[in-house]
């Protein structure tokens, strides 16, 4: 089972059969297509730390929380640094980083909470996205993977403070690995490569050599190896399937674009207990 692509207010919010089903989560990953942002950043860029006009970001955050029922003030993000420290959201933190860049939770790629009502995000632009959700100890996370979140092996440090947290068991939990940049596109050299070698096992089944001096890396594939070696069943991963620099027209692609772009959002929130 893939991602669903839902038409949601003139934009696309992509979900998770599998989260969905379970009722207990509002979640998704937008795309570029129906904000207000302009040049570069056109149109639905969410992230504030790319140069765009902040009253443009907020307009843009304001209709990302509406697609998934919440509110603003209720929105955590983190200053994302491609490190591997994973950050408990509690309601102390509800709003950090929600409206600007500064009061973001600084030096964290992976958020995790057991609030309901608080919505996490993460912001992409062909980094792997990687949501969590435990449907027996009802907690979720999202952890921000890009090559160098992978090799540091973010998802299991996300999933085993979601152990010590929550009491999280791997072989229960649903992992969902949305759009990024796919192994048709991720090409690197040999330093890079090289890192992946020296802590990934079974590394070659995930890296492909057309270039010389050139390796097309498998991140989705990777992170997804990591999370079954770590206890999660096969069966309870959902892969999108989407490369972002092919799919350049949806989404935001740093390296399609050369650099200067926007940020699609991970969003994943627990539903408040109906009374
Ligand atoms: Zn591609």
């Amino acid at each position: 089972m893939s991602f669903i692509k839902e038409e949601r207010a003139d934009t696309y919010l992509f979900t998770v059969p599998a989260f969905s089903k379970t009722g207990l989560v509002e979640h998704g990953f937008t795309c570029r297509l129906g904000g207000v942002s302009a040049g570069d950043f056109a149109s639905f860029n969410l992230a504030f730390h790319v140069g765009d006009r902040p009253e443009q970001v907020r307009k843009n955050r304001q209709k990302m929380v509406s697609l998934i029922n919440g509110d603003l003030a209720s929105l955590v993000a983190a200053e994302q640094v491609h490190g591997h420290h994973v950050s408990v959201v509690g309601l102390r933190e509800r709003g950090r980083g929600s409206t600007a860049y500064d009061s973001a939770l600084p030096g964290t790629d992976a958020l995790i909470t057991n609030v309901p009502g608080i919505i996490l995000s993460t912001y992409y632009a062909d980094c792997v996205p990687v949501f969590f959700l435990d449907p027996v100890h009802k907690a979720v996370a999202l952890a921000h993977a890009g090559w160098k979140g992978t090799v540091q092996q973010i998802v299991v440090h996300t999933v085993k403070k979601m152990t010590a947290l929550y009491g999280t068991n791997p072989a229960e939990c649903l992992a969902a690995i949305g759009p990024s940049i796919g192994k048709c596109c991720f090409q690197v050299d040999e330093p890079v490569w090289k890192q992946f070698a020296r802590t990934i096992e079974n590394y070659n089944k995930f890296s492909s050599f057309r270039v010389p001096e050139k390796w097309f890396l498998d991140l989705p594939g990777i992170n997804e190896h990591l999370l079954i070696q770590n206890g999660f069943r096969r069966e309870n991963i959902t892969q999108s399937g989407l490369c972002t620099s092919c799919h350049n027209d949806i989404f935001f692609s740093y390296r399609k674009d050369g650099g200067k772009t926007g940020r699609q959002a991970a969003l994943i929130m627990l539903k408040e207990r109906c009374h």
